[in-house]
């Protein structure tokens, strides 16, 4: 191990070898630059949880404009009872997808011992927030020789931050990518505050690149896009977004993970901002597009399991006109009115509060009047 300076001795600053001094250092991430005029989009699910789930997730960050995939394989959650990852599983899933749709890989190792394994199947090693401030997994991650993404820990200061990032440089490894996650606050609305100025801080006090990760700042999907957006307008090099095909299923955070559409959204919208504070975003050409083109059976499998839905809905709408024509005779029979306005109000109620999933009030209530007006047609 290198032996520490004594940094106060030659400068006044800190953390000397991450200062800024009129320097702005460019990482490379297996070609994708980090840091230069192009800003970059790493996308891909909060984990790896199948190989299915991994390929939509990678192609879907892949349309949007991402060229680093993202997805914990070795999971730091909170509670020692929810999912923890695929491990070595999910490092092989990453490496496979991330070679098919030619994106480089970027998952997480949570302490030494396991960075060998991690960097042999990944293009950067990251460090995450409930580790950022553990010396030896900083050291082991640049002894890789790796990038690596160092994520801001939930309750660090800018100084602690840079200081953690000190530790990396002062092994020789040069490429670290920042990434400002959000940090804890007294609100509970949100799940942390992304902390705009600090990344306008970073960019003034350190050469290194600096990323942000709206997902893990918010902890809400509808607050994600928006977030993103300040956090490039503040001069972040690139964004962090959790997405997946099926955010609603997902194993982890499935609060926060953008669905394909939101991540493309994000993405356009990302590019206009861009634009404006001088940057710009790499949209999905036609050429990268055929070169990722979805593996053999993707359309086919995808439409199948769209007709197998349908099929399920028509069932459900079937048995419903038989439940309902029960209650009709037994209606009809004791001379009761067959609609009952306040149940159907109350129908819709307990349905918009139990609906989980990507539906809109609107389009509940919508769904919900035509299933009751074809119900009386088709049975009254
Ligand atoms: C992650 O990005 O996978 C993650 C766990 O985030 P954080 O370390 O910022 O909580
Ligand atoms: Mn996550």
């Amino acid at each position: 191990m290198t032996q520490p300076r004594t940094p106060h001795s030659e400068t006044s600053s800190p953390f000397p070898l991450a200062e800024r001094r009129g320097r702005a250092t460019v990482v490379e991430i297996r070609g994708v630059a980090i840091g230069g005029p192009e800003l970059v989009l790493v996308a891909g699910p909060c984990s790896v949880e199948s190989e299915q789930q991994l390929r939509e997730a990678a192609l879907a960050a892949h349309v949007a404009g991402a060229r680093i995939l993202r997805g914990g394989a070795f999971k730091p959650r909170t509670s020692p009872y929810a999912f923890q990852g695929l491990g070595e599983e999910g490092l092989a899933l990453l490496r496979r997808i991330g070679d098919e749709t030619g994106m480089a890989v970027v998952t997480e190792a949570l302490d030494p011992t396991q960075v060998p394994l991690v960097a042999s199947y990944a293009d950067a090693i990251q460090i995450g927030s409930r580790n950022m401030h553990v010396a030896p997994l900083l050291r082991a991650a640049a002894a890789s020789g790796l990038p690596v993404l160092l994520k801001r820990g939930m309750s660090a200061t800018l100084e602690e931050f840079l200081l953690a990032a000190e530790t990396i440089l002062l092994e020789g490894n040069e490429n670290i990518v920042l990434c400002e996650r959000g940090i804890r606050t007294f609100d509970t609305y949100t799940r942390n505050c992304l902390d705009v100025g600090g990344i306008v801080a970073l960019k003034r006090l350190t050469h290194l690149p600096v990323l942000a990760d709206p997902s893990h700042a918010t902890g809400r999907r509808e607050l994600v896009v928006d977030t993103a957006l300040a956090a490039v307008a503040a001069g972040a090099d690139g964004l962090v977004v959790e997405a997946q095909a099926d955010p609603w299923s997902a194993l982890s955070d499935r609060e926060q993970q953008l669905a394909p559409e939101e991540l493309v959204e994000l993405g356009d919208r990302v590019r206009r901002v861009a634009l404006a504070v001088g940057r710009s975003l790499p949209g999905a050409q036609e050429e990268t597009r055929l070169e990722t083109a979805p593996p053999d059976g993707f359309v086919d499998r995808l439409r199948e399991e769209i007709s197998e839905n349908d099929r399920g809905i028509v069932e459900a709408i079937n048995t419903r006109l038989e439940l309902v024509a029960r209650m009709h005779s037994y209606k009809a029979a004791h001379g009761i009115a067959f609609r009952d306005a306040r149940r159907e109000q109350a129908l819709l109620r307990s349905l918009q509060e139990t609906n989980s999933g990507p539906l809109s009030a609107e389009g509940l209530e919508e769904i919900l009047l035509a299933l009751l007006d074809l119900t009386k047609r088709e049975v009254a």
